[in-house]
């Protein structure tokens, strides 16, 4: 169910909703709008109408129940009204349209530095680069580790970007927090609900890309394993999906967009990289993601893609890439936001 107070409704109203929700075993989330908060009341959802009485109480305008299975995350809570994220100056969500970019994986120092420069070069905001690599075979290149999130901070320190890198174990979690902006969680992981959950331990926001046989729906429900821990920070990710097509590595699913758009009210990034698996479809699908709503790019770029240690055939060359972005900015603005 969802509280909805009075525009306007004092502090002591709010609080003591809130200490209501609790009374009756619910959890209560506040959301904080432009014009109003609601307290999204989560738990077993048999006894909801013990809720309605809430609507009797001080500063509340209604109490009207989540329909969707995925609550948080749902825009019903948030009628309107979409989330964003602010890391530093760099805001999520909002009218600026952001671009992640970077090597798949960090290989190393030199590597990791140069992408940070034609990365910030383009005027992206954030740099991306896998330490920790989910890889179909073991014997392929797993990632530097530690190393390779220093490297990553090296690349930060030195440019002002922010950076984003895959957590895939829950026992990394304190050590990819401490070098990282963002948390990365890898479409294979999508539905690892264990880690998910350990997830509300950290205030670093989370992007969490769509796993590849995965319904929209269930990337929602998975999103709800963070939000309802308490981190609210959440960004999800289109990476493309699997169909019967092989001329393609995944489908990039275009229509995701617009529908985790009406949803959810969660800031969502396009991944033509994963999505189509071969550079040259890079460009006609990262415009084609802008135009549908995206809040955001995720690329992958490399200095030398013919060497590179693992997606070399969709990763951008830095002219190439340079090029997109250039051919980018009518798009940009074609869909009301600045760059
Ligand atoms: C990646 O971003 O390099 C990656 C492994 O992505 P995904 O989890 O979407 O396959
Ligand atoms: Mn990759």
């Amino acid at each position: 169910m969802v509280i909805v107070m009075k525009a306007g409704a004092e502090q002591q109203s709010i609080d003591a909703v809130i200490a209501q929700i609790r009374e009756l075993n619910y959890t209560p989330h506040p959301i904080q709008g432009t014009e109003r908060t609601v307290i999204a009341a989560i738990g077993d959802e048999r006894g909801k109408h013990e809720l309605q009485q809430l609507e009797s109480m001080r500063g509340v305008n209604k109490v009207v129940p989540i329909l969707e299975p995925y609550k948080l995350s749902s825009s019903e809570i948030r009628p309107g009204e979409r989330t964003k994220i602010q890391i530093g100056d760099v805001e999520i969500g909002g009218e600026t349209l952001i671009l992640m970019a970077g090597p798949c994986s960090v290989e190393s120092r030199e590597q990791i530095l140069e992408s940070a420069e034609i990365v910030k070069e383009s005027g992206a905001q954030i740099l991306r680069g896998g330490a920790f690599k989910p890889r179909t075979s073991p014997y392929s290149f797993q990632g530097l580790g530690e190393e390779g999130l220093q490297y990553l901070a090296e690349a930060r320190d030195k440019t002002g970007l922010l950076i984003i890198t895959e957590l895939m174990d829950s026992h990394d979690l304190r050590l990819v927090e401490q070098y990282t902006d963002i948390i990365q969680i890898g479409a294979r992981n999508m539905q690892n609900y264990g880690l998910l959950s350990r997830l509300s331990e950290t205030k670093k926001p989370v992007m969490l890309k769509r796993g590849m046989m995965s319904e929209i729906n269930e990337l929602l429900l998975s999103a709800e394993y963070i939000l309802s821990e308490g981190n609210y920070n959440v960004i999800l990710c289109e990476r493309g999906i699997r169909t019967f097509e092989t001329a393609t590595r995944n489908t990039f699913d275009l229509n995701a967009i617009p529908v985790i758009k009406k949803m959810s009210h969660l800031p969502i990034i396009a991944d033509p990289s994963h999505g189509t698996g071969h550079w040259e479809y890079v460009n006609p699908m990262a415009k084609a993601a802008v135009a549908a709503g995206a809040d955001g790019l995720m690329i992958e770029v490399h200095p030398d893609p013919e060497n590179a240690l693992s997606d070399g055939a969709q990763s951008l060359r830095p002219d190439k890439f340079r090029q997109l972005v250039k051919e980018l900015k009518p798009f940009i603005q074609a869909s009301g936001r600045t760059f």
